[in-house]
This record gives C-alpha cells, sequence and structure tokens, in this order.
C-alpha cells in the first residue's frame, strides 16, 4: 500500500466507537426541539394561539399584532432551548437547504442590549440570496428574493438556531424554491379530491396528501473519503475495479449492525427524533455499507421538510463519528446504488384513507375511483413523472439492474389486476339494470382487507401499489422529494378534473352516480392499461415490450428534461396555479444548467486523477519492473535473462497499453468538452456533455481499473473499493 493509502486505512482500523450519547426513551424527547401546538399552547395567549392555529390549518394569514405575538413567544421558547440565532430555513433549487442566521441579540445602549424578534422579521425577510439559481427570473426584474414564512410546518431549534420554514420567492412573487410550488399542488389536489369524495360522503371537507420516504444511504470512513479526490468533488467514485466480494453473498441485507454505525445511527435519530422526525426503521442495505432508514409518514409538506432536515443531520452527525454518508445515487459501480422511495396517499378529515380499500361496496368504489384516477394520472403524464426524477446522479441508476427502470409503468398486484379486469367487461353500455349493479357492486364488495398485508411486492417497477399506498420507487437518494410530489399531486388534482367535470356530464344524460362512476371507470381503465405493468420491470423483455406498447423510455437526464418543454404541461400546471410558464421555463433552465456543471466537474476529475494518480501509479511500477529486467539481463546475460523476465516485460507491455488507451480518451474527451463548452444554450450544453463528453467515462474507467489490477498494490494510491465498502 502506498504510505497515503496505509496512513488512511490505518486510521480506520484504530476508531472506536463514540459513545452513545443518549440512552433514554425516544418518546421522552419527541418534538422536544419543535415549536408544536402544545408549546404554543403555552406560551401564546388564547386570542393569538387560535388564530395561529387557523393560520397552521387553513393557511389563513395571521395579522400584524398577531404576528408579533407568535414571534415573541417563539422568541421566548427559543430562549429556553440556548438559541442565540434565528434564521428562515428555505429550499432553493440548488437541492439542498438554505440558512442565514441572524442574531436575536441588539445593542440598544452603551453596555446594554436586548433579545429581540417581532413579527416582521416572522413573516418575511429579504436575504441578499442572489447566487441560488433563479434560471433568469432574477435578471430581468429586479434582483430582489424574499423569504416568507410558511406556519404550517412548525419552526424549530438546531445548533441554537431558531429556524423558521419559510417559502423563498422573487419580487415579482416568482417561485425560486421547491416549497411554494409543493404548498400550491397540496392546496390543488385538496380541492380536486375533495369535489371527488362529495360524490361519496358530505362529510369529507378536507384531504391531504401523506408521504413517508424511505432514505437509502452509504457511509465510508473519513478517511478514505478524504483520500479520494473523485468522492470528494463528486460524490461518487469514477474509477475503482469492483472488490472479489461485493453483494452477491447478500450477507450485509439486514445484517446485524456494527457498534460504529450504531453509534452514528443513534445519534442521529435522536437528534432527528428532537426535531420531531418520527424515525423508526433502519436497516442494512443489499449494498456493503449502505444503510436505509424510514419515518412512520406525516402530512406532505411536513415529511418533505423533515427529509430535508434529516439528510442535513445526517452529514453533521456523520462528521463527528468520523464518517462521511454519501446520498449520491450511485456512490459504486457494481453494486446497488440508493433511492428514496415516496410512499404516497390522499387521507380525508373523516380518517379514511382513499387509497386503502374499504370494508363495504360503497367505501370500496370510493377506493377504486382514487385508485384508478392515479392509475390514469400516471398513464396521461408519465414523462412528467420520468421528467421529475431526472438527474446526473439518478441516470446512474435508474435502468440499472438493480432500480426501477426509465420507463414509467404502475405494478397492482394480481387481484387488484383481476378486479379492473372485470369492471372493463362488465359495465354494460346503456342503462344498467338494479341486477346488473347489484352484481357489480357485490364484485367490488369483495376486495378483501387482509390485502394490505399479502399484496405482491414487484420491487422492479417504478411505482407500486403497495396495499394502501402507492410507492415512487424511482426517485433519487440525493433528491428534494418536493419535486416528485409536486408532480405527482399536481397531475392527480388535474385528472380528479377532469374525473368530476365526466362524471357530472354522465349524470346530466341521465346516468345514476353509481352508474355514472362505474361507466367513467371503466372507461379510464380501458384507456390507461398499457401503462401497467406486473411483470419484470429489470429485464430486456420489458424495454421491448413497452416499446410496443408506445411506452417512452428517456434514458437520460437532459431527454427527460426536454419533457418540460411541452406545452400540455404548461398548461395543466398554469391551469392549477401550481407554475406559470416561466416559472416551469427557467426551472428547466436550472436543470439543465446543473446537469452540466455536474458533468463537466466529473470530466474534471476525471482528468486530474488520470494525470495525477493513475499515470504516476503505472510509470512508477513500470520502472521497478525495468529495473528488475535490467537486472536480470545483468545477472544472466542478455539472452538468459529475456527468457526470465518474460512475464515482466509482459506486464509491462500491458500497462503501457492501458496506460496509452487512458491517455488518448482523455485527450479525445477533452477535446469534445471544449466543443460542449463552446454551445450557446444550456439545452444544447447538455446534450453535448451527455452524448459526447460522458460517453467517455466508461471506457477510460475500463483502462484504470484494469490497472489498478495490474499495478503493485504499493504505487496505488486510491482506496480501493475493497477497503471502502468493507471497513466499517
Ligand atoms: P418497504 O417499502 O421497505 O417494504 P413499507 O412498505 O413498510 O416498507 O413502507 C413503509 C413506508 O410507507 C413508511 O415510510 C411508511 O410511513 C409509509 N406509509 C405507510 N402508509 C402510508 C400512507 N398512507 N401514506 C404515505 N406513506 C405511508
Ligand atoms: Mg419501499
Amino acid at each position: 500500500m502506498s504510505n497515503q493509502r496505509m496512513q488512511a486505512y490505518y486510521d480506520v482500523l484504530h476508531r472506536t466507537p463514540k459513545a452513545i450519547t443518549f440512552e433514554g426513551k425516544n418518546s421522552e424527547i419527541f418534538g422536544e426541539n419543535v415549536f408544536h401546538t402544545e408549546v404554543m399552547r403555552e406560551y401564546l395567549p388564547s386570542e393569538a394561539f387560535k388564530s395561529m392555529i387557523k393560520s397552521v390549518e387553513n393557511g389563513d394569514r395571521l395579522d400584524r399584532a398577531m404576528a408579533d405575538q407568535v414571534a415573541s413567544a417563539m422568541k421566548d421558547w427559543a430562549l429556553t432551548k440556548g438559541a442565540t440565532h434565528y434564521t428562515h430555513w428555505f429550499q432553493p433549487l440548488t437541492g439542498a437547504t438554505a440558512e442565514k442566521h441572524d442574531a436575536f441579540f441588539k445593542p440598544v445602549g452603551p453596555g446594554r442590549a436586548i433579545e429581540r424578534f417581532d413579527g416582521d422579521l416572522l413573516v418575511q425577510q429579504e436575504p441578499d440570496a442572489s447566487s441560488f439559481p433563479n434560471g433568469g427570473i432574477r435578471n430581468t426584474f429586479e434582483a430582489r428574493g424574499y423569504t416568507a414564512w410558511d406556519p404550517s410546518s412548525p419552526a424549530f431549534v438546531i445548533d441554537k438556531t431558531l429556524c423558521i420554514p419559510t417559502i423563498f420567492i422573487a419580487y415579482t412573487g416568482e417561485a425560486l424554491d421547491y416549497k411554494m410550488p409543493l404548498l400550491k399542488a397540496l392546496h390543488a389536489v385538496n380541492e380536486a379530491a375533495v369535489d371527488v369524495c362529495q360524490y361519496f360522503d358530505k362529510n369529507i371537507t378536507k384531504t391531504i396528501a401523506t408521504l413517508g420516504w424511505e432514505q437509502e444511504y452509504f457511509l465510508v470512513d473519513k478517511a478514505l473519503y478524504n483520500a479520494r479526490p473523485d468522492l470528494m468533488m463528486t460524490g461518487r467514485t469514477l474509477f475503482g475495479h469492483a472488490s472479489a466480494k461485493g453483494q452477491q453473498l447478500d450477507d450485509h441485507y439486514f445484517g446485524s449492525i456494527t457498534a460504529r454505525v450504531t453509534a452514528f445511527m443513534r445519534e442521529f435519530e435522536t437528534e432527528s427524533i428532537r426535531l420531531g422526525i418520527p424515525v423508526t426503521t433502519r436497516h442494512n442495505e443489499v449494498a456493503p455499507n449502505q444503510f436505509e432508514c424510514a419515518p412512520i409518514f406525516e402530512e406532505c409538506n411536513l415529511a418533505n421538510d423533515h427529509n430535508q432536515l434529516l439528510m442535513d443531520i445526517m452529514e453533521k452527525v456523520a462528521r463527528k463519528h468520523d464518517f462521511r454518508v454519501l446520498l449520491h445515487e450511485k456512490p459504486f459501480a457494481g453494486v446497488n446504488g440508493s433511492g428514496k422511495h415516496n410512499n404516497w396517499s390522499l387521507s380525508t378529515n373523516t380518517g379514511v384513507n382513499l387509497l386503502a380499500p374499504g370494508k363495504n361496496p360503497k367505501s370500496n368504489l370510493l377506493f377504486l375511483a382514487f385508485f384508478v384516477n392515479t392509475i390514469k394520472a400516471i398513464h396521461d403524464n408519465a414523462d412528467l413523472l420520468r421528467a421529475c426524477i431526472a438527474g446526473a446522479g439518478n441516470d446512474h441508476r435508474l435502468g440499472g439492474n438493480e432500480a426501477p427502470p426509465a420507463i414509467i409503468s404502475a405494478f397492482i398486484g394480481s387481484q387488484l389486476t383481476e378486479l379492473l379486469d372485470n369492471i372493463e367487461k362488465n359495465v354494460k353500455a346503456g342503462k344498467m339494470t338494479p341486477e346488473d349493479k347489484t352484481e357489480l357492486k357485490l364484485n367490488i364488495g369483495k376486495i378483501p382487507q387482509i390485502m394490505l398485508d399479502n399484496t405482491d411486492r414487484n420491487r422492479t417497477s417504478p411505482f407500486a401499489f403497495t396495499g394502501n399506498k402507492f410507492e415512487f420507487r424511482a426517485v433519487g437518494s440525493s433528491a428534494n422529494c418536493a419535486q416528485a410530489m409536486i408532480i405527482l399531486n399536481t397531475i392527480m388534482a388535474s385528472q380528479l378534473k377532469i374525473f368530476k367535470t365526466n362524471i357530472d356530464a354522465r349524470i346530466g344524460k341521465g346516468d345514476g352516480k353509481d352508474e355514472a362512476i362505474l361507466k367513467e371507470l371503466q372507461q379510464m381503465i380501458k384507456d390507461s392499461k398499457k401503462i401497467r405493468f406486473e411483470g419484470n420491470g429489470y429485464g430486456e423483455e420489458w424495454v421491448k415490450e413497452a416499446a410496443k406498447r408506445g411506452l417512452s423510455n428517456l434514458k437520460d437526464t437532459p431527454r427527460a428534461l426536454q419533457v418540460w418543454s411541452n406545452k400540455k404541461y404548461h398548461k395543466l400546471f398554469d391551469d392549477l396555479n401550481v407554475l406559470t410558464p416561466r416559472e416551469l421555463e427557467a426551472r428547466q433552465e436550472i436543470e439543465f444548467e446543473s446537469y452540466v456543471y455536474k458533468v463537466q466537474i466529473e470530466a474534471r476529475v476525471i482528468d486530474e486523477m488520470v494525470q495525477n494518480y493513475i499515470i504516476p501509479a503505472a510509470i512508477a511500477y513500470q520502472n521497478k519492473l525495468i529495473q528488475n529486467v535490467q537486472g536480470l539481463m545483468n545477472v544472466l546475460g542478455d539472452k538468459a535473462g529475456k527468457v526470465a523476465a518474460k512475464g515482466q516485460v509482459a506486464i509491462l507491455e500491458e500497462i503501457s497499453e492501458h496506460m496509452n488507451k487512458t491517455m488518448d480518451l482523455s485527450a479525445k474527451m477533452l477535446a469534445s468538452r471544449k466543443k460542449a463548452n463552446n454551445l450557446k444554450g444550456h439545452e444544447e450544453k447538455a446534450v453535448a456533455y451527455c452524448d459526447n463528453v460522458k460517453v467517455f467515462f466508461d471506457d477510460i474507467r475500463y483502462h484504470v481499473d484494469k490497472l489498478e489490477l495490474l499495478i503493485d498494490d504499493e504505487e496505488w494510491r486510491l482506496p480501493k473499493f475493497r477497503e471502502m465498502l468493507f471497513t466499517r
């Protein structure tokens, strides 16, 4: 091992698990750092408390006097938690969260100061956050960006700072973040869903979208991480020969967790629980050093804030434990990548999960209506779902043989397939007799409750029904869930509105309500059939079958992002007041740009590593071999020496061959990069980087990985896969 690698490895071997800092019950600390309802009740005068609750529940605006009272209560509470600063906490389009801290402290005279925080500071601020991506929105008008309080997500204290969840908008009111369109999408789906629920139950006056995410991640020791420029710069390894043992034995999956990892998990979990994030599940994942964490599901906006917060906490706590957490979708070629399953459903103020089969024909018809509407929404907007999970990292995962394919389809299981087939065949055209209706209702009534426990699980589907919710499995591990949730809730809202219009039209023509619903469902089942797929989504067969069905297969990010240019989608988002065409175009620009930067950085790192690590190692080892060959010839004479050095010479030649190919390909890639950089638009650049630059990555890697196998371990300075994946 080279000295550098040896030192890193030595560091890892000598680490001891950090002490577990909290030994008590989770129930005792749950939400203790959150300004939740009970705390508000304690700190707020009763009138202010009531307005605050109304504002949380209905999104009503708080007036100035009330906002002052809330701010003052928040401050008083935060001071008891040791907070010295406050910040508006927001989610710019970088995908990360942002904060700018200000002190409560305010000098008011010589040697005199107070702790100050008022309604104005709570409700709105103007951070000079002009460097965040804005897709041109802030250049043309005023450059100002505002953050505005989102009372529906409670404030919290972290690291002695009071954090206030906010939206981030331009001076002109356009969204510069994920939260604002998410809130609008949630509003739209609520309205549309309530209207449909009204056919079934007049008591349903509110619905909420629910989200339960499952976060996958890798852990790597910090010393090994720091010895890999690619991990540091891009979050993934660009080179590295697969270790002899990978995940083939499945011995890591659900395996026992080591003391060091447990200490890390315990700490980030207790931090999360203090912040009200209900994390309950943890286990080892399939790949070595890969793990998963999942909470109980929550209302979508809150769940999303909680996922963003959790990713932050994980990063911070990992450092304390001398780990680095990898949220990249594919940190290591050859073993599984990481996703973030988004479990999604809709529930009502009456306590019904709209995607859970009911107990009788009536409630089952309600379930079926929402179930079939979801499938139809997916069918009609499959490309949008593909677009919302696009990103340079996820490209390595989608379509790999462990992740959902880039083809969007929905899995529903055999029982529901049977039921939909039944409706498709047996709803009669024309007037239905009472017998017809009874028969159908009987069938619908038969969806057994137990289905919940034994729905077949198809892990190869990007969008699977799992008994009482849909699981969107194609979301990338580093993504902000909001991106997927904005799309899913918006297309659902749009579909439900169409559904209502059609039902009303059928009723207008004389159909009874149930009859109208059944006939409409039948039509939708027919129209959306091709999106349903129950087979193996990883197989080559499916790619062919999907093409035959006319489903899209958008293989890379630039192609997926082009979907956003479709005017049909502009209208859909505009009509529902979620995003204007201008906001959509800006987002598309930002994503093209971000893709270019990511691939560009990877290409640069590849070049650097080839020059500074790979070639020098190859030359050093060749020199050793040359010395040996020359020595043999000195001692044995030219002829006998050559015979004796046959193996060494073969290695020398092989190294030269791979070295030459590596350098040659790097030079070609550089030329391609220059060309791509000269292109004008972000879209053209993204396509060029994808088609003409990124294509070199695998070829270069092939030769570098061969060199890793050939070259003396002494000379190899980059930590190898076996070290990064099997030490912890
Ligand atoms: P896995 O996919 O790993 O087998 P599960 O099927 O148990 O795991 O999924 C669990 C996730 O689904 C959890 O995060 C849970 O909170 C979430 N979930 C369960 N019910 C709902 C619901 N109605 N809405 C949204 N998420 C839900
Ligand atoms: Mg899952």
